[in-house]
């Protein structure tokens, strides 16, 4: 044997004494890996799951791609504590991870934690004791004891409660058959997070319009390879009916399917419909989830057992094994933007994934965003149109009341035309919803007396009443306090007013209107949480109440067969503010909202109370013309260089005081490069100038189309001061948030 072949054999069997070095992303808000040193015993490889010493600490991290720095001793570097029993995250998700670290500009290991779970998670779950007979004869038999008997008596293994349950009997009665020794124990893999998907359970009922629809996203998926399509059609008009078949598709092809959700939480009609069509429902993942659940079902989309996840936008993260589709319904929404350590959005992320992954994406609306319409005219995205509702039901009849011709009495905020129409509408058995974006009381409590606003003592928000609570909260950090009795500035007692309408005032003036009417309040913070809310929602849909008195959240998804009214008590609400999206957020809430009545076939209305009946935004609602509500905005976008023919980013500077905050973003700044296509506006102090005692400071960046934003803010960031003190720098590309 050659000198060459036997050096070949040595570093084959005899493994170099000295470790391996492997960059791993640890979650810390750094720009790189970690180099650690992997233990000779150990085998890991790129997207190895694994545990590592930082500091005094043991945190997850992930192995990452990239050589090893040939010049790093491995014995100066700390080793890699364990490999967790799981896949490795695949090269495609990891492609995913770095592609929105650099895109958002996130530290990548910040971006990778949002990938793993905590280490229970990361472990093979246990079997679960069971009990099988084993023959014999209890001492005395009972009609009980003669059921379990009747049950086991093939050998069948139970476990102890699923016996009891099968059986109808009680713990006691199997622990007493136990004690006389009829049973031995058995261990049975455990029981899979949902059962598997048919995507043939029931045959599809899409028709017309629906099924060319159907058709041709599926004939996008069997050509192959990354498409985007989107699917633009009125509530009712059978959008949900037609991804469905999509996803049967998906699930056909073997491959695992992302349904994206905005309040997933409060959807339980929706996992119920699914189960319907595909006989077992998806993995629910929001952050609700039980600790427990969320790691086994993350466990079960890693090992592919799982194949259907229906989730808020933190699924997008979950590392599937085969992902071969994602739906993002109500693909506007502007929940699937996380404004918070990593700010993304997850429609857009979602669009990513998918090309990375080389595989199909629907977004489904019923009032597209306008940058998803721009793509769905340019052609980018595959346009697929439901011009209207299926079967009987028609879109609600919907009309303004002008408020100026038609105001409230005294201290109201309901015109005489609106509690008209409640009137008739609860008079005829059916259900009136009164829509109103905001909670509590008052959004502003003050003293008649002196003057004195209650204002939050940690952010510059007012503080807003909520009389059910008797409370005044922050709405910005969550402070709140017991209302007071007495002025704090002058002491003067009851002279607190408040000032403008919440959904309990609503609710106060519904009650003296309708004092037999059944009403519900429904708010984010109803007493009882999630839990509480499905059960009214559940209790809606029956029929349980003539009146709802509701923020946002009854806007989304939800079907009410008798709700015939929806009445907007403030339609002129979210325009005031200085966003650039206000009136398109409008639309697409006031749309969403009125789409609410009359999804049965039962004749329908929508009310919009209004100060200003000529605004765009309200025309393009009552006529039911979209497309030129649409061709306005595209237009005014296209004029001002927004997105998305233009591109955004905003730099928040926050500092424990004022001066620090300000000289920040001012040093920023001055850093800014001198590049054509680009500028910076600002710095300017927040419109919420303090939160959480923290001040605040804004810049924007805006550039055209083509520019290379991330460079741009990249160099801008290393040009500028060091970050000192408690200064804090945040990024936010494609900003959805001005405030
Ligand atoms: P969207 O998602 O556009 O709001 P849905 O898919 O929820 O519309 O459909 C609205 C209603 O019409 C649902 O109750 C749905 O079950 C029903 N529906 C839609 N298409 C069909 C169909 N082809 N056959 C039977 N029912 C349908
Ligand atoms: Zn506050």
């Amino acid at each position: 044997m050659g000198k060459d072949s036997s050096d070949l054999f040595g570093a084959l069997f005899d493994p170099p004494s000295t470790n391996r070095v492997v960059p791993v992303l640890v979650p810390l808000p750094v720009p790189e890996a970690y180099s650690y040193a992997v233990p000779e015993t150990m085998a890991v490889e790129p997207g190895s799951v694994v545990q590592v010493p930082l500091g005094p600490r043991q945190v997850i991290g992930v192995v990452w791609d990239g050589e090893d720095d040939p010049r790093i001793d491995p014995k100066k570097l700390r080793p890699i504590t364990q490999v967790f029993d799981c896949p490795p995250l695949t090269r495609e998700m990891r492609n995913f991870v770095d592609w929105v670290a650099s895109y958002t500009l996130s530290p990548p290991g910040l971006v990778a934690r949002m990938a793993v779970r905590a280490p229970a998670a990361l472990e093979p779950e246990p079997m679960v004791e069971a009990l099988r007979y084993r023959g014999g004869e209890p001492d005395r038999i009972t009609p009980a004891r003669a059921r379990v008997l009747d049950l086991v008596r093939d050998e069948i293994p139970f476990t102890r409660s699923g016996l009891s349950h099968a059986a109808g009997v009680s713990l006691s009665v199997i622990d007493g058959l136990v004690k006389q020794g009829l049973f031995e124990s058995v261990f049975l893999p455990p029981p899979p997070v949902v059962a598997a998907p048919d995507p043939d359970y029931v045959a599809p009922r899409i028709e017309g319009p629906q099924k060319q629809a159907a058709s041709e996203i599926i004939e996008a998926m069997q050509t192959g390879g990354f498409s985007a399509s989107l699917i633009d059609g009125v509530t009712g008009s059978g959008k949900t009916e037609v991804y469905f078949e999509a996803i049967a598709e998906a699930l056909r092809r073997g491959k695992q399917v992302l349904i994206l959700l905005p309040e997933i939480a409060l959807t339980a009609s929706f996992l119920e419909r699914f189960q319907d069509r595909f006989g077992a429902k998806p993995a629910e993942w929001h952050s609700d989830l039980a600790p427990r659940m969320r790691e086994k079902v993350w466990r079960g989309v890693v090992t592919g057992e799982v194949r259907v996840v229906a989730g808020a936008r933190s699924a997008l993260f979950l590392p599937f094994e085969e992902l071969g589709l994602i739906v993002v319904d109500e693909e506007h929404d502007p929940a699937y933007k996380q404004e918070d350590r990593v700010f993304y959005n997850a429609r857009d992320m979602a669009v990513v994934r998918a090309r990375i992954g080389s595989f199909p994406i629907v977004l489904v609306s019923a009032t597209p965003s306008v940058e998803s319409q721009v793509n769905g005219q340019s052609g980018r995205y595959h346009l697929v149109h439901l011009p209207t509702r299926f079967g009987e039901a028609a879109m609600p009849d919907l009309h303004l009341v002008d408020m100026r011709r038609h105001p409230p009495e005294r201290g109201g905020f309901l015109s005489p035309v609106m509690l008209r129409a409640v009137k008739k509408t609860i008079e005829k058995g059916e259900q009136a919803l009164l829509f109103l974006n905001r909670r509590g009381y008052a959004p502003l409590t003050l003293c008649r007396v002196c003057g004195h606003r209650f204002q939050c003592p940690q952010c510059s928000s007012w503080l807003v009443e909520h009389r059910f609570k008797e409370q005044i909260q922050c709405h910005q950090c969550g402070y709140s306090e017991k209302t007071p009795e007495a002025c704090p500035e002058c002491g003067t007692f009851d002279h607190l007013v408040a000032c403008g309408p919440g959904v309990e005032r609503i609710a106060e003036e519904v009650e003296k209107h309708f004092p037999e009417a059944r009403t519900i309040v429904m708010s984010s913070d109803l007493l009882g949480g999630v839990k509480r809310l499905r059960l009214e929602l559940e209790a809606i849909a029956k029929g349980e109440a003539d009146i709802v008195i509701g923020t946002q959240l009854v806007a989304k998804g939800h079907n009410f067969p008798l709700m015939t009214l929806v009445g907007i008590v403030d339609a002129d609400l979210g325009l005031a503010n200085g966003d650039p999206r206000a009136a398109e957020r409008t639309f697409q809430l006031l749309s969403q909202v009125t789409g609410r009545a009359g999804r049965t076939g039962l004749k329908s209305h929508g009310l919009l109370q209004t100060y200003q009946p000529q605004h765009p935004v309200m025309q393009a609602i009552v006529s039911g013309d979209a497309s030129a509500f649409y061709e306005r905005e595209i237009g005014e976008r296209e004029k001002a260089l927004l997105p998305p023919f233009g591109r955004l980013a905003s730099i928040i500077v926050s500092a424990d005081t004022r001066v620090d905050a300000e000289t920040h973003a001012r040093g920023l700044r001055a850093a800014a490069p001198k590049v054509s296509g680009i500028s910076v506006l600002g710095p300017a102090e927040a419109p919420l100038a303090l939160v959480r005692g923290r001040h605040r400071f804004r810049l924007l960046v805006h550039g055209r189309r083509n520019s290379d934003m991330q460079a741009y803010l990249r160099s801008m960031l290393a040009a500028g001061p060091k970050v000192r003190g408690t200064v804090h720098v945040q990024l936010d590309v494609d900003p959805q948030s001005f405030l």
